[in-house]
């Protein structure tokens, strides 16, 4: 029996410890560094979408949402799915409202998986997954993606269906993926996509999908898991309005399902926030709406400045992975002499002005990822043109002319 006076946290969330996101921002802040850490925008979101929220606060809308989310959001994020995906989904029985996709991975892992159930995720796998797995007594099993060879970098990060198949066994329940992919920036191709849902239609496994960055593609283009065959019935499909329109502090987010998974997971929604964000919901409603262009600017604003930081770093002396959608990019810091990524993040802050997460972070074996650093270029030109500014001084003396 653990100590509950030395440590009063369950067994199973210890070692979680506080997020690497939360840590690198508390100490940007305490070294008053450039924020390449944290996946925020610096900027805010377009003009009719803030006019939105503040149209529906004078509109009276501040008490309890339903449940599921006001009926004109979940009409709006059906809409949406059917104008950019070719999903249909009834707004009554298959979308509800969450906060944020963190609850909605969250309600549906809880709703779905029985303690010891696997779950399979991708490597480097996103932190919340881990947690929300472990919550649930369930059990992660992790598929490494193939980082792109040193003499192509562009290849992105790429699903190996051996590792994908090895991890499947008589106790998964479920894959839980995340395309377009954080911290790697990749987008799994439609071919492995296929792969993915032949393996869950024959293993009759259930997927959830977390599709956040699905606006901020730059290269290539996202299909959800839920359109390929056999998978509309068996995939919960995730994402929120917080990267598409740059108000990550917003947290509505939804979660779209067959009627039977989505009544699972109202289940547990309404026990850990009910509703919340009512005047946030009505104006989500109303960004969604938009037309195409609002999200083209936006997705050719991040990326402008994915190949602005891209450029820079390498100028900077430092390998850059391609990154074809997401806030992030990944670059190998040991030409500046740091060999260990963790290192690089916590001594850069208060070293050269400049913080980043490093890749370690999300997998189990640094080992191979040792130091790749994760790079967010979801902020303002000049602050990502400071931000390189304060890193070229690591460049050896010929890179930094
Ligand atoms: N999933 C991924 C892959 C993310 O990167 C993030 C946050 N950046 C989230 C989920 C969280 O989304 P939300 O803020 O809508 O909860
Ligand atoms: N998803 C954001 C990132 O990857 C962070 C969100 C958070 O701080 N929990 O940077």
């Amino acid at each position: 029996m653990p100590d509950t006076r030395d440590d009063p946290l369950v067994t199973r969330l210890r070692g979680f410890g506080t997020t690497i996101f939360s840590e690198m921002t508390a100490l940007a802040m305490e070294h008053d560094a450039v924020n390449l850490g944290q996946g925020f925008p610096d900027e805010d979101p377009p003009a009719p979408v803030v006019a939105a929220a503040h149209e529906a606060i004078d509109a009276g809308h501040h008490q309890y949402a339903p449940g599921p989310g006001v009926p004109a959001l979940r009409a709006a994020i059906s809409a949406h799915q059917r104008r950019f995906h070719g999903l249909g989904f009834d707004p009554d029985t298959e979308v509800t409202v969450t906060f944020g996709a963190t609850e909605a991975v969250a309600a549906t892992i809880l709703a779905l998986c029985e303690r010891d159930d696997e779950v399979v995720v991708l490597e480097p796998t996103y932190d919340a997954y881990t947690a929300v797995i472990a919550m649930a007594g369930a059990v992660e099993r992790r598929v490494p993606l193939t980082p792109p060879p040193p003499g192509d970098l562009d290849a992105g990060w790429r699903l190996d269906l051996d590792r994908f198949d090895a991890a499947i066994g008589p106790r998964t329940r479920l894959v839980l993926l995340n395309s377009p992919h954080n911290p790697t920036g990749t987008v799994l191709t439609a071919e492995e996509l296929a792969a993915i849902a032949e393996r869950c239609v024959a293993h009759d496994l259930l997927a959830v999908t977390d599709e956040v960055y699905e606006h901020l593609v730059f290269d290539g283009s996202h299909r959800p898991l839920a359109s390929f065959p056999g998978m509309a019935e068996r995939t919960v499909t995730i994402s929120s309005a917080g990267k598409t329109f740059s108000a990550t502090g917003w947290k509505i987010g939804w979660a779209c399902a067959a009627p039977a998974l989505t009544t699972a997971v109202r289940t547990t929604k309404q026990f850990l926030s009910f509703a919340g964000g009512t005047p946030l919901q009505h104006a989500v409603a109303r960004a969604l709406a938009l037309p195409d262009e609002v999200y083209d600017d936006l997705a050719n604003v991040h990326r402008r400045r994915r190949d602005l930081l891209a450029a820079g770093l390498r100028a900077a002396g430092v390998p850059v992975m391609g990154s074809a959608a997401t806030y992030f990019l990944v670059a190998d810091v040991a030409p500046w002499g740091h060999d260990d990524g963790e290192a690089f993040c916590r001594w850069a802050p208060g070293a050269i002005g400049v913080a980043a997460v490093p890749v370690s972070a999300f997998v189990g074996d640094a080992g191979p990822v040792r130091s790749l650093v994760r790079f967010a270029f979801c902020k303002r030109d000049e602050v990502l043109e400071e931000g390189v500014a304060r890193l070229r001084m690591l460049a050896p003396e010929d890179a930094r002319r």
